[in-house]
């Protein structure tokens, strides 16, 4: 049996990202029970400080593969030096955040050791033939289980695990991997551009999301709530991809991260990446006419029933409250 390798994921601002220590945490519960180690990585460029962190909160014994061409992420770089890393540190299990970078370079480092590889999976539990994972399918409806055998590289769902917290034993190794005649090179990195809409610092947000039905609706219905309130409009993910809102409005792992003093959430089934998006926020209500929609297990407030009766209804109340 190897070790459990932790790959760790750096912001532009060299800080380790939040569901990184949430892979630590995964991780060292598989780590108890099955007797394995873990093993951490700190991939970039000036990165000792950032990796003897990464050691002594979870990770453990961590290899740092410090090199100008992995100051920028650069996926032919980290694939070749996260394999260097497996073999450096006995591993058999290699994990990473199921974030951009982890989609993109996770499953080429599985190609490249001939590995399963299992994508935003929450849980991984040893069993008697290898490991046996858990990911949900259909919009978070069911949890399938998977069985693997021999090396396993898996990305792990943001949100999914608290992020560890404690303080722990483990130093820093370098190491060194030849990373010359990159066909790939970094370019430069282009902000996108700011659209004056910044849901993060909204201190009231009315969401909306598929059951809101169709485009038009979010001016006739949402919107004024949210004005009604003084507060921001946000959307779940399938409302952005079918083109309805741009994306600034997308709230979840991969929209924007929010934490108003009131969420109201109207027609959104409560999947886990939207929850990631606004479990932060202090007081929560959700409109949904499906009794067991997941929103509810995290709603203040419940009500079941059709957006279109209760957000109208409100939005007068309200005005009608303001005078
Ligand atoms: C890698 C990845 C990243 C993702 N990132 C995000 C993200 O950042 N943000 C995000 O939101 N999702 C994200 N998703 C998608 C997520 O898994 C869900 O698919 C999505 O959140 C579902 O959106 P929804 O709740 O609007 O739609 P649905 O799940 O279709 O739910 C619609 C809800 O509306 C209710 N409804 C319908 N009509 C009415 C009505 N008239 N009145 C009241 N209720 C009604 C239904 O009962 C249902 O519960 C991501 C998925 C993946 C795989």
């Amino acid at each position: 049996m190897g070790n459990i390798l932790i790959v760790a994921e750096l912001t532009q601002d060299g800080a380790i990202r939040d569901s990184s220590f949430e892979v630590v945490t995964l991780a060292r519960r598989l780590a108890e029970s099955t007797g394995r180690g873990t093993r951490g990585l700190v991939l970039g460029s000036g990165v000792g400080d950032v990796a003897s962190q990464f050691a002594s909160k979870g990770a453990g014994e961590t290899l740092v593969a410090d090199d100008p061409a992995l100051a920028h992420y650069n996926v032919e770089a980290f694939n070749k030096a996260i394999r260097a890393a497996a073999a450096a540190a006995d591993a058999d299990v290699i994990l990473f955040a199921n974030t951009p970078t982890g989609w993109d370079v996770a499953p080429r480092v599985a190609a490249g050791l001939d590995a399963a590889f299992v994508s935003d999976c929450f849980k991984i539990e040893g069993s008697e033939t290898g490991l046996t994972l858990l990911r949900r399918i259909f919009n978070g409806k069911l949890d399938a289980e998977l069985s693997v055998s021999g090396t396993l590289v898996a990305t792990i769902q943001p949100g999914a695990n608290d992020a560890f917290e404690g303080s722990t034993e483990g130093g820093t190794q370098p190491l060194a991997v030849a990373l010359d005649g990159l066909r790939a090179q970094f370019v430069e990195i282009k902000q996108a551009e700011a659209t004056g809409i910044d849901l993060s610092k909204a201190d009231i947000i009315v969401s909306g999301g598929r059951g809101v039905g169709a485009p038009e609706k979010f001016g006739e219905v949402i919107q004024p709530l949210a004005d009604a309130l003084g507060g921001a409009m946000g959307a779940s993910r399938p409302v952005v991809d079918a083109g309805w809102l741009d994306h600034p409005y997308q709230v979840g792992s991969s929209g924007q991260i929010v934490s108003p003093k009131l969420y109201v959430a109207c027609g959104i089934s409560g999947a886990i990446q939207h929850l990631v998006g606004m479990k932060g926020s202090n007081y929560v209500i959700a409109i949904n006419k499906d009794p067991d929609a997941p929103i509810f297990e995290v709603a203040d407030i419940g009500v079941v029933a059709d957006l279109f009766d209760i957000v109208p209804a409100l939005t007068e109340a309200v005005g009608a409250a303001k005078g």
